[in-house]
This record gives C-alpha cells, structure tokens and sequence, in this order.
C-alpha cells in the first residue's frame, strides 16, 4: 500500500537501491547503468557477449565512487537467466529495480523473413523480458516492493515496414508490461516500458543515410535522441517521484509517435 505521508516532492535519488540493468555493455543500457549508479544504486551490469565493453562500464561507475559487478546472461535462456538472478542476489543481496534493456534487431521485408531471424528476435526482445520479471518478481514481493521497467520501442506502438519481428517483440513488451503491472500493483511492484524513438547507439549506426533521412523526417524534434535521453526517463520511473506510475509507456522519441 502507498503510504501517503512519505509524499514529500521531487526525490529521484536511488542511494541504497540495488539495479538490474540488462544489455547494459554498450547503448541505452551502458547510459542506464551509469545514470543510475550517479544517483546512489548498486548495480548489476548484464551483458551477452562484450566481457571487456561490459568492464568498462563497471570502471567508471567505480572510478565516479559507485558500486557495480558484471554478469553475464542470454536473458533469452529461461534457466540461465534463474542463475543469474540468484547471482545477482548472493552478491547484492535484494533488487529494487530492474530494467530489461537488451534487445536486438534482424531487420528485413516479412516475405522474406527467415524463421531464425524471427525467433532470435522475438526470443531475446521479449522472451529476456519475461525471463528475467520471473526471475525477480518473486524476491521484489518478497521486499514489499519493486520498480520494472521494460524497454519497448515506438516500432512497437506504430508498427514498421522491415521489423515485422522486432516490432512485434516491442508490442509483446507493452502487453507483457500491462500484465505484470497489474498483477504486480498490489505488492507494490510498478512496472512501466519505455518506448524510445531513434536513438544514437550501434543498433540505429548500422543504418544507410537513406533510411536515417526517412527516420529523421518522421521526428518532430528533428533529430535522433542520445542514450541519455532514455537514462533520465529510467532514473525517474525507478524513482520514488513515480511511486503512483504504472502500466505506462511512456515515449521517449521527440514525438514520433504522438
Ligand atoms: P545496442 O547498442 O545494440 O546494445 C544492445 C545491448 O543488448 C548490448 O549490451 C548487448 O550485449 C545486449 N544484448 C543483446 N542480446 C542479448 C542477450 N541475448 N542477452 C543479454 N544481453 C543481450 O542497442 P541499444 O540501441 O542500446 O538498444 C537497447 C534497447 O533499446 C533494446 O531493447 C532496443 O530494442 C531498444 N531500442 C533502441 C532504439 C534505438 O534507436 N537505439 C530504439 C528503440 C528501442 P552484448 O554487447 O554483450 O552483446
């Protein structure tokens, strides 16, 4: 239950919590580690295949006087991602705030889609995301409380032309997101996606300058985000500023998809 007295505005700290960020070697959940660690939280730095990059990131949470450890996990894997959670709770000991960032793409035409790429896609995007809620849901009941948060895509609110896969796999996340939300609400567990536009990483590098000259014209603001963009909007859903959000999703993409 929400207790009404601690309700004293603005306080996006996060000293004492401890974040799971998923995919956090490079990108949006590199920024989202970082971000997270600057206002207080330990953090458990998950990564596939970037050992070194993944370190990295550990160092200059560590070298910014923050506390961080390295993981690794294919969330798309149901029992390796058990391990993993219970790793991270041998090592830190409770999880307040998880954040299912990693993701991929395997763009292409639907007719032309190969089963591999549509599975590896949804496997990881959406199958990691449920994984990993599993996995922690039951310790944040434990703790009276939690804040999730999911990482969608505006691909998954409007659809696109040649990600058939991964817009399916972002829908997937905002449906996966409603649902845990609302089983969740009254253990005190809030759990909200974001939904980034483009966003200046190695996923959106790959591009022609053709395709990013369609995306940008597309953008209101006229011009692709920066991982910390979607960092600062992750510091404020697991914050205790957003104690009464929910089941949202919030876009985060100059208002592509208003
Ligand atoms: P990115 O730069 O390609 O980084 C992807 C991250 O996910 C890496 O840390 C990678 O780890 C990790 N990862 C991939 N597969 C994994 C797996 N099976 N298990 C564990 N970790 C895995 O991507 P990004 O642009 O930062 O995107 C981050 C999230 O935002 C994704 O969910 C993406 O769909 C979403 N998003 C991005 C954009 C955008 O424009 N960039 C827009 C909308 C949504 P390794 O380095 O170890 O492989």
């Amino acid at each position: 239950m929400l207790d009404n007295q601690a309700v004293t505005g603005k306080n996006l700290s996060l000293a004492g919590k401890v974040a799971v960020v998923t995919g956090a070697s490079r990108g949006i959940g590199r920024a989202i580690a970082c971000a997270m660690a600057a206002e207080g939280a330990a953090v458990a730095i998950n990564y596939n295949g970037s050992e070194a990059r993944a370190l990295e990131v550990k160092q200059e949470i560590e070298a910014a006087g923050g506390r961080a450890e390295v993981f690794q996990c294919n969330v798309s894997d149901f029992a390796v991602c058990e391990n993993f959670i219970k790793e991270v709770l041998t090592v830190f000991g409770k999880i307040d705030i998880l954040v299912n960032n990693a993701g991929i793409t395997k763009d292409g035409l639907l007719m032309k889609m190969s089963e591999e790429d549509y599975d590896a896609v949804l496997n990881t995007n959406l199958k990691g995301t449920f994984n990993c809620i599993r996995f922690t849901a039951r310790q944040m009941i434990r703790q009276k409380g939690g804040h999730i948060i999911n990482m969608a895509s505006v691909s998954g609110v409007l659809g696109n032309a040649g990600q058939a896969n991964y817009a399916a796999s972002k829908a997937g996340v905002i449906g996966l997101t409603k649902s845990a939300a609302r089983e969740l609400a009254s253990r005190g567990i809030t759990v909200n996606a974001i939904a980034p536009g483009f966003i200046n990483t190695e996923m959106t590098a790959v591009l022609s300058d053709k395709v990013k000259e369609g995306a940008v014209s597309q953008i209101p603001m006229g011009t692709f985000g920066e991982p910390e963009d979607i960092a600062q909007a992750a510091v404020f859903l697991a914050s205790d500023s957003a104690r009464y959000i929910t089941g949202q999703v919030l876009c985060v993409d100059g208002g592509m998809a208003m």
